[in-house]
C-alpha cells in the first residue's frame, strides 16, 4: 500500500485502519480502501483524536421528543402567533365581501371554474398571473429578509409545520400530561388505560386533521354551501380525497413525524444555513459565561472553577425538536427560544443573570467573549444587507400597489377572418370580419362602445346589430366579470385599399376606461 503522507505533503493525517462491521478506517488514501466493497470509509482529519472508534452504526434510531412545559416571553409570543395565524386558517374562508348581485361574496376565493382569484377588494383575472407571481416573489424576499435579520424566525414561530406541531405538543400536554408522565406512558405495556388513552389523543389528532383539510377546501369553493354538501354527501368526490389527503399529511407531518421534518426534509433549513452570516441573530449558548459547567453543588464546593450552567438540562428538555443548543448552532435548531425562557427561568432561581443562552449574533458572541459589551438586538436589524432585502421587497409591493391601483378593467382583443381575407359585396363595397373580445373586469354589466379609426367611409355591424344600422360606432353591453365575444363586419365603399386601422373601445360609464387594438383591413389589389 502506498503511504497517503507522500500524497499529502506537510501533511499529518492518521490514516489507521479499523474494521469493524463493515466500517473501515484507513492506512490508504480513501480510494483504495473503497476497493474493500463491504468497507465503508471515510478520511481521518487533522483535528481528531488517533485511532477515533467510529460510530457502529450509520442510523440512529429515533428518540421521540417529549418536551417539557416552559413560561417565558418567547412562549407566550409562540403562543400568539399560534393563536392568530392558527384564526387566519381556519377563519378567513367563512369572512364576506359584499362585491354585488353578479360576483360571489366570500373574502378569499380561488375560483378554479372561472378562473378568477378574490383577495377582498382584488380581483385577479388569469392574463393577471403576474400578481400572483409578484406576491411568490415578495414571500421569497420577505424570506431572506426575516433570515437575515432574526435568524430562522419563520422556523421557530410561523411556519405551519411548526405551528402544527406545536399544536399537537399541546394536545399530548393535555391528554397525557407533561414530560414525565409521557415519557412513562411510552415506556408502559400496553394496558386498556393506554389504548384507550391513545385511542382519545389521536381521535383530536384526527379531529385536528380533519379541521386543517376541511379548511383548506374552503378557500375553493363558496365556504358555508360547500360545508353542508360536503356534511350532507353531496360534495364533489375531489373535496372528501383532498380533505382525506391534507387529513392524513397533517396528522403524519405534525402529529408523528415533527421535528423530524425540520432535520431532514424541510430544505429550508439548508438554504437558510447558507443565508446567515456573522451579523444575523441566532439562538447562542454563551459557553465562555456556562463553562465548565457544574451542578451547583460542584461550584459551591469549588468556588471560581465552574461557570453559570449547572447542567441542569432544562434546555434540553423544553426544545421541541429535543437538541443541546449547548453544543453550538446547528441544523435542528428552529431558534424558537424556549431553552432562553427556561435558562432564564434557571438563572432566576440561582441568582445569576439571564441571558446565558440568548439571541445574538456571532459577532456580539465574539465582542462578549472578549469581555466587550452586547449590542442592542434592534441595531442588527438595520445593516446594509437587511435594508437592500427591503428595500427589494418594499419596491416589488410599490410596483404591485401602483400596477393595481392604474390597472384597467376594460381591454379588447381583434382577431381578423384571414379565410377569406375579404368579400366583395354586391355594391362594390369590400367587407372583412373580425372577432372581438371585449373584457369587462367590473361586478357590473357595462355598456361599451367599439369605434373604427383611420378607415375613411367605413362602418360596422355585429351579429347582433343588422346591417342596415352599420355605423362607424356601435354599442354592445357586455355581461358582468365576463369576456364577450362580438362578431364585428366592417365594410368600406368601393376603391377601398388595403390598410392598417384600429378598433377602439370605450366603456360608457363615468370611468370612460378605453382600450385600442390595431389591425388590417384587406381589399382586392389593382
Ligand atoms: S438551562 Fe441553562 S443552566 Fe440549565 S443546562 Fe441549559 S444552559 Fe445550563
Ligand atoms: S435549541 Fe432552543 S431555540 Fe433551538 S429549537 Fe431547541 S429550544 Fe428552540
Amino acid at each position: 500500500m502506498s503511504n497517503p503522507e507522500d500524497r499529502n505533503p506537510g501533511g499529518d493525517r492518521d490514516w489507521s485502519v479499523v474494521v469493524e462491521d463493515g466500517i473501515a478506517k484507513t492506512n490508504d488514501p480513501v480510494s483504495s480502501a473503497v476497493a474493500e466493497p463491504a468497507a465503508a470509509t471515510r478520511r481521518h482529519e487533522l483535528h481528531e483524536p488517533a485511532r477515533e472508534e467510529l460510530p457502529q452504526r450509520l442510523y440512529e434510531k429515533r428518540e421521540f421528543v417529549h418536551n417539557k412545559r416552559i413560561d417565558g416571553p418567547f412562549r407566550r409570543f409562540k403562543w400568539l402567533v399560534m393563536v392568530v395565524t392558527l384564526a387566519i386558517y381556519y377563519v378567513t374562508p367563512w369572512i364576506r365581501w359584499d362585491r354585488g348581485p353578479y360576483a360571489p361574496d366570500q373574502a378569499v376565493l380561488v375560483d378554479l371554474a372561472n378562473r378568477r382569484f378574490y383577495m377582498f377588494g382584488i380581483e385577479i383575472w388569469p392574463h393577471e398571473f403576474y400578481f400572483v407571481a409578484g406576491l411568490l416573489i415578495m414571500a421569497g424576499i420577505g424570506l431572506f429578509l426575516v433570515t437575515s435579520a432574526v435568524g430562522r424566525a419563520w422556523c421557530g414561530y410561523a411556519c405551519p409545520q411548526t405551528v402544527w406541531t406545536d399544536l399537537f405538543q399541546h394536545i399530548d400536554r393535555f391528554v397525557d400530561g407533561d414530560r414525565n408522565a409521557r415519557r412513562r406512558l411510552d415506556n408502559a405495556p400496553w394496558t386498556w388505560g393506554k389504548v384507550l388513552r391513545r385511542g382519545f389523543k389521536w381521535s383530536i389528532y384526527l379531529l385536528v386533521g380533519l379541521a386543517t383539510g376541511g379548511a383548506w377546501i374552503l378557500y375553493f369553493a363558496d365556504a358555508p354551501t360547500l360545508f353542508r354538501d360536503f356534511f350532507s354527501g353531496a360534495a364533489d368526490p375531489i373535496a372528501y380525497a383532498t380533505v382525506a389527503i391534507l387529513t392524513l399529511t397533517t396528522v403524519t407531518l405534525g402529529g408523528f413525524m415533527r421535528e423530524q421534518v425540520c432535520i431532514y426534509m424541510c430544505p429550508w433549513p439548508r438554504i437558510q444555513t447558507a443565508m446567515l452570516d456573522e451579523k444575523s441573530l441566532i439562538v447562542t449558548y454563551k459557553d465562555w459565561r456556562g463553562e465548565p459547567r457544574g451542578s451547583i453543588k460542584k461550584a459551591q464546593k469549588n468556588p471560581g472553577q465552574f461557570g453559570d450552567c449547572i447542567d441542569c438540562q432544562q434546555c434540553i428538555q423544553v426544545c421541541p425538536t429535543g437538541i443541546d443548543i449547548r453544543e453550538g448552532p446547528q441544523i435542528g435548531c428552529i431558534t424558537c427560544a424556549l431553552c432562553i425562557d427556561a435558562c432564564d427561568r434557571v438563572m432566576k432561581d440561582i441568582g445569576r443573570p439571564r441571558g446565558l443562552i440568548d439571541y445574538a449574533t456571532l459577532e456580539d458572541c465574539e465582542r462578549e467573549a472578549a469581555g466587550g459589551e452586547p449590542k442592542a438586538p434592534w441595531r442588527t436589524l438595520l445593516r446594509p444587507r437587511t435594508i437592500a432585502y427591503f428595500l427589494i421587497w418594499g419596491g416589488i409591493g410599490g410596483a404591485l400597489l401602483f400596477a393595481l391601483g392604474v390597472r384597467s378593467h376594460t381591454e379588447l382583443t381583434v382577431a381578423p377572418d384571414r379565410n377569406p381575407p375579404f368579400m366583395l359585396l354586391s355594391d362594390g363595397s369590400v367587407r372583412n370580419s373580425y372577432t372581438l373580445k371585449l373584457r369587462n373586469m367590473e361586478s357590473r354589466p357595462r355598456d361599451m362602445e367599439i369605434a373604427i379609426e383611420g378607415l375613411p367611409g367605413a362602418v360596422m355591424w355585429t351579429d347582433t346589430i343588422r346591417a342596415s344600422d352599420a355605423a362607424a360606432t356601435q354599442t354592445v353591453t357586455v355581461p358582468a366579470d365576463l369576456v364577450r365575444q362580438v362578431r364585428a363586419y366592417v365594410a368600406v365603399p368601393e376603391g377601398a385599399r388595403s390598410q392598417e386601422f384600429t378598433f377602439r373601445v370605450t366603456s360608457l360609464d363615468e370611468q370612460r376606461e378605453t382600450d385600442t387594438v390595431e389591425t388590417r383591413f384587406d381589399a382586392p389589389e389593382d
